[in-house]
């Protein structure tokens, strides 16, 4: 008989028990099956069609999410097999603030006459409704990247869904553990598990969520015939570090709260942006849609040159890109070409798990 887990696990359980092998005997981990071909008889043939290390990380993804998972090369990877599925033409609706990389692309396609694209303040949700009426498909993030706005998930699915569009959400600030956007009424979730779901900046890798068994389909045969397709040794990386989510997550989150609310109260800084401040204009909406506001912080300085002067002065926070690891790292984001929307000054933190208090000093000390 095979081996039944109780009913109504919470996510950080499912975390941690999804994706492994309960059959007697088995090993309590899934190995990284290193193996480009498989012995014929069995379920696996080829790894470019599926590799065992992938199937334990989609379950685990999978559950936490509420849908199917499929594993890919990268967050870019799985957002071009979501946007490639569209007829010629599709109208896509977008953030204005959102991952660049995402942007990029829509823009590319736009210009190569293969999508229209409109971006939109996505927190507006009047205006996000209306420009949704006539769309194929509208593409949320939320908290957007960097500015942390929060959109209406459930408000704007159901309006897309009126108007016949699919939904996407890019869950990679939120995770699973604060922000379930299919039981909000989304078809895709779009993850880079480079981030938070791995933890450890120490691969690429990316993943989409779906209850729609033909969304799903389409999207394994992309997989297949593209070949975006993650390595085993990356997923196996990442599963171990889906195992510590909601540890990393818990402790991040509540390190960034305080230095969000130190931030706001500092003189060099001109506004602290996080979705858990009463002072966030979405705070509200934060509460009601997330278990929590998260691990990320934004932060005002007056310039460019105040915002470089503190990323160059820190000792501890690593500056640099990218974000979700267990090591707290910030960065003035329009040092990136296409970030012109953001104000000059915008500093993005991405809270790990390092003491607070040696995190404050090193913060303290670096605005002077
Ligand atoms: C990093 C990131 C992506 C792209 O993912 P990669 O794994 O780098 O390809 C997409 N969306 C968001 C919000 C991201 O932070």
């Amino acid at each position: 008989m095979p081996h039944e887990l109780p009913k109504g696990l919470s996510p950080e359980t499912l975390a941690i028990v999804m994706g492994r092998d309960h059959s007697p005997g088995a090993p309590s981990n899934q190995p990284p099956v290193l193996a480009s071909s498989f012995r014929e008889g069995g379920d696996s043939l080829y790894t470019r069609l599926g590799n065992p290390t992938w199937s334990a990380f989609e379950d685990a993804l999978g559950a936490l999410e509420g849908g199917r998972c499929l594993a890919f090369a990268s967050g870019m990877a799985a957002g071009v097999a979501v946007l490639d599925g569209l007829p010629l033409g599709a109208k896509v609706v977008a953030p204005t603030a959102s991952y660049l990389g995402v942007r990029d692309v829509l823009r590319e396609m736009e210009d190569e006459g293969r999508l229209r694209v409109r971006l939109i303040d996505v927190s507006d949700t009047g205006a996000t409704l209306a420009a949704v009426a006539d769309a194929d498909m509208l593409w949320l993030e939320s908290p957007t990247n960097p500015m942390l706005d929060i959109a209406d998930i459930e408000r704007l699915s159901a309006g897309a869904r009126e108007a016949g569009a699919t939904v996407v959400v890019d869950n990679t600030f939120a995770t699973p553990l604060l922000q379930r956007p299919l039981d909000l009424g989304a078809n895709i979730v779009l993850h880079s598990v480079s981030k938070f779901i791995s933890g450890h900046s120490d691969l690429v890798m990316g993943a989409l969520v779906t209850r729609d068994d033909a969304i799903y389909e389409r999207f394994e045969l992309h997989r297949k015939h593209r070949g975006a397709i993650p390595g085993p040794f990356e997923v196996y990386l990442a599963l171990r570090g889906l195992r510590t989510l909601s540890v990393r997550l818990e402790k991040g989150q509540a390190s960034a709260r305080v230095l969000a609310e130190r931030l706001e109260e500092h003189s060099s800084v001109q506004r602290a942006i996080y979705p858990g401040l009463p002072s966030h204009p979405d705070h509200e909406l934060c509460t009601k849609q997330m278990e929590g506001p998260g691990a990320m912080v934004s932060f005002e300085m007056a310039d460019a040159a105040a915002a470089d002067t503190a990323c160059a002065r820190t000792r501890l926070i690593g500056t640099m890109t990218s974000l979700g690891g267990i090591e707290t790292t910030m960065e003035r984001r329009t040092r990136w070409a296409g970030e012109e929307n953001t104000p000059q000054g915008l500093v993005r933190m991405s809270v790990g798990c390092e003491n607070v208090e040696d995190l404050w000093r090193d913060l303290h000390q670096a605005l002077g």
